[in-house]
């Protein structure tokens, strides 16, 4: 049985948005897995054959990218750019989730071909963990002529995720409505564009139309990029129970003034956060830390709930077994310091400073993936491996 300990930990962030910061210093990891979280003399007898002396640093749930448009391998054609998702391991990303593999050039429209390219990527991704990061690829672009059957194979294949509602010729709601309920069926998770037009192609999306379409996830209610007007978003929250989502490829001022209004109606259980890269925006490898720090810094929300909702909020709407620091999860984790030179004296205090921490170590399944991260400034204390 492998097992690592994590020890000496300054502060543990939960993941899980009503209790965002746990009692504790230390981290057992067996098989992968959580195995035990809290204090060190708790654990009674514990033998691992690696110990990580954190040196009082901050340990988070590995962040996870809930908005990020994959093709196949770790290269998109949107900015003819490879490694684009190591480089986002390298900002604490352990997961992305794909919003609809839209760059592929040459992109099937037809039923079987759309249907074609969820299941290729949804198993190609399976297979393959860029740098170790992992990919839920494969999210089915609606386009006209799908049928029932059609959800049921694909979800049967390993597809589980509805790609941004929009992106294909499905625009209206009476369009997507049935498809939604086959999907939501086949245990799919629902994302919907909202806001205007990203790219050609794509449409102008209010509220009234995301809400009678009803999938789980509101993308992007800062815009993709471009934003609808405020009021859009106080609807959503209103009338809805849908999840909101911010996005570092959208509107900053509206991604700021949503993160207040979501406090302020006390909704930060709803929210997640993704970068929407590769887009027109370019490829962001700190994109999600940005929102993190952006949230942070310019709401009343804190550091610890804005890591919760780049990590347990969305594990719990994608239905992934991650995301929260807890027994029996996955141990994808992040190690994370001030970064050297910041005004603040942990990782929390510098996120709420408006500094990108220092992502010093980065585990996915319990395995260091990243030590010492290439892309965010270099951590003030390291981890130590024993
Ligand atoms: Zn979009």
């Amino acid at each position: 049985m492998s097992s690592v300990l994590i020890n000496n930990i300054g502060t543990i962030v939960s993941g899980d948005i009503q209790h965002p910061i746990l009692e504790g210093n230390a981290i057992l990891i067996q098989d992968g897995k959580i195995a035990k979280v809290g204090k060190l003399e708790d654990f009674g007898q514990v033998t691992a054959e690696t110990t990580i002396d954190c040196n009082g640093t901050t340990v988070t749930p590995g962040l996870i990218d809930s908005h990020c448009h994959t093709i196949l391998g770790d290269y998109t054609s949107r900015q003819n750019q490879s490694g684009f998702i190591e480089s986002e391991l390298h900002g604490g990303v352990t997961t992305m989730i794909s919003a609809g593999e839209v760059h592929l050039k040459g992109r099937p429209k037809d039923p079987a071909g759309v249907k074609a390219l969820a299941i290729l990527a949804s198993k190609s991704f399976a297979n393959f963990r860029p740098g170790g990061a992992k990919v839920e690829g494969g999210a089915v672009i609606l386009e006209k002529g799908l049928v029932r059957e059609d959800f049921m194979e694909m979800a049967k294949e390993g597809v589980h995720i509805v790609g941004e509602i929009g992106l294909g010729s499905v625009k209206t709601p009476e369009d997507a409505s049935p498809m939604v309920k086959w999907a939501r069926e086949c245990n799919m998770t629902i994302m919907m564009h909202t806001g205007g037009t990203s790219i050609p192609g794509s449409s102008t999306v209010t509220a009234e139309m995301v809400m009678q379409t009803n999938p789980d996830i509101a993308s992007h209610v800062n815009g993709g990029p471009t934003a609808v007007s405020f009021e859009e978003i106080e609807k959503l929250v209103e009338n809805s129970d849908m999840a909101l989502e911010i996005v570092h490829c959208g509107n900053p001022l509206i991604a700021v003034k949503a993160g207040k209004l979501f406090a302020e109606k006390d909704v930060l259980d709803r929210v997640i956060i993704g970068n929407d890269a590769p887009s027109g925006t370019g490829v962001v490898p700190l994109g999600v830390l940005r929102v993190i720090n952006h949230l942070a810094s310019l709401t009343s929300i804190t550091p610890e709930q804005a890591i919760c909702m780049a990590t347990g909020n969305t594990a719990r709407i994608h239905k992934l077994h991650r995301g929260v620091i807890e027994a029996g999860k996955e141990a994808d984790l992040v190690i994370m310091d001030s970064p050297m030179g910041s005004v603040g004296k942990d990782a929390l205090s510098a996120i709420k400073a408006g500094d990108v921490p220092g992502v010093a170590m980065v585990l996915v399944d319990g395995k260091i993936v990243v030590n010492t991260s290439r892309n965010t400034p270099p951590a003030t204390r390291k981890p130590i491996i024993l």
